[in-house]
């Protein structure tokens, strides 16, 4: 039993030791500012080596004129100016493009958060991977699309990721990597999104404003309608798939529409464990944060009592047919998980703009994955290539749509 002083140990403010230094990539999105959140809460515990965003540049300055990375880089390269006016003068570097995302990435920070969202992630996810970088891996997309030349890359650099998923994280709380043997099955749950109880003809309808509308979580635009879609379980299967080291039969999906059990480990003595809390990204960022201490996060403090029940059901994958194309896109292997994602941004991004209907999402990915080749997807380039084709035949798809 853990002792009381223990239980205070864990619940106090990381110790005094060196100030652990951070770069966040992705620091304007809602996994960037989250983290930003947790730092500023405890600043003699954190140093801030890069800050990067896309293009919210009045974001990003704020976000630098408090903490004080040592470079500021903005992806989008006609931001520049705009970024090294806002930061004249503050002794911050700036650098724009996304070569200067990839190199802020390489800088030496004992932690980077990979908080892009999409594809977009994948290069400076990598470089710091290839510099045997401690990463909190929240970008899931670039497992989906290149989860084996990751891997391989964690390996040969021997980088670790922490997973901030809060699914992934939850199970990583719990797995046991010791006894890999020990592990019957792994399950993911799934709050359901805002159409859980839709019928097709009100999804077929479905406005993005309603869509975005987690019922559980506040995130951004992209993983809100993969939340809807539920294609966000679908790639956080793949993701699973290469951070635990499990096929996809071994990895189920439970919809719980709490959102308290995070996720689940069984074993094959009959033993489930599971990692709860109130739905707030800031506990798997801290937990990737403090890693592998833990520190104060300030989420709401889980009362099971109020909450009085927990609910379970099974996924539909008639009426989410995100999930199954997943699935399959995870059995059939080599690039077609790539090509899923390539297409699912493509089409999410379409049905933000209104260019296609909610029900589109689905099928212009399925007639990418039919009809894009991804037997080669070894090397990046591949990857790339095979992005690229993805895309391309998903905008082909979106414009016969819309
Ligand atoms: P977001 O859209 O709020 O933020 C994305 C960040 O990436 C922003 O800082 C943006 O400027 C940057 N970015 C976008 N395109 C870029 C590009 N081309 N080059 C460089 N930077 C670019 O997204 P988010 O909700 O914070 O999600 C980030 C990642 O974390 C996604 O992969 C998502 O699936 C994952 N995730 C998010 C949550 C959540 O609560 N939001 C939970 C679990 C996992
Ligand atoms: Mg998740």
């Amino acid at each position: 039993m853990p002792t009381r002083a223990r239980r205070d140990t864990a619940l106090r403010a990381l110790p005094k030791e060196a100030p652990r230094s951070v770069t966040i990539l992705g620091s304007t999105g809602s996994v960037g500012c989250n983290t930003i959140d947790l730092i500023r809460r405890q600043p003699e515990a954190f140093l801030l080596e890069a800050l990067t965003g896309f293009d919210n540049v009045e974001l990003l300055a704020k976000q630098a004129i408090e903490l004080r990375p040592k470079v500021a880089v903005v992806a989008n390269p006609d931001r520049y100016g705009a970024l090294k006016a806002a930061l004249s003068g503050s002794g911050i570097e700036v650098a724009a493009g996304p070569e200067a995302v990839v190199e802020a990435a390489e800088r030496p920070a004992d932690r980077v958060m990979a908080s892009i969202v999409g594809a977009a992630g994948l290069r400076p996810t990598l470089a710091a991977v290839r510099r045997g970088a401690i990463v909190g891996l929240a970008n899931k997309e670039t497992l989906v699309c290149a989860g084996h030349l990751m891997m391989n890359e964690v390996r040969r650099h021997e980088a670790t990721l922490l997973p901030v998923d809060s699914e992934h994280s939850a199970i990583f709380q719990v797995f046991e990597f010791e006894r890999r043997d020990a592990v019957d099955r792994i399950i993911l749950t799934a709050s359901g999104g805002p159409f859980r109880k839709a019928t097709a003809e009100t999804m077929g309808r479905a406005t993005p404003a309603e869509a975005v509308k987690h019922p559980n979580w506040s995130m951004g635009a992209k993983i809100s309608i993969d939340s809807a879609t539920m294609m966000n379980k679908g790639l956080e299967v793949i993701e699973a798939h290469h951070l635990f080291g499990l096929p996809e039969d071994r990895i189920e999906v439970l919809v719980h529409p709490e959102s308290v059990v995070h996720s689940l480990v069984a074993y094959v003595d009959g033993s489930v464990l599971a990692q709860l809390g109130s739905p707030d990204m800031r506990t798997p960022i801290a937990y990737a944060l403090a890693w592998p201490k833990r520190m104060a996060a300030p989420a709401e403090r889980l009362d099971l009592v109020r909450i009085a029940a927990l609910h379970f059901e099974a996924p539909d994958e008639i009426r989410f047919p995100a999930l199954r194309l997943a699935r399959a896109a995870l059995k059939a292997g080599q690039g077609a998980p790539c090509i899923l994602n390539a297409a699912n941004e493509v089409a999410v991004q379409a049905f933000l703009d209104g260019r296609i209907g909610f029900l589109d999402i689905a099928r212009v990915v399925e007639v990418c994955l039919d009809r894009v080749n991804g037997t080669a997807a070894g090397s990046l380039e591949e990857i790339h290539g095979l992005d690229r084709s993805s895309r391309s035949e998903a905008a082909r798809q979106v414009q016969s749509r819309a």
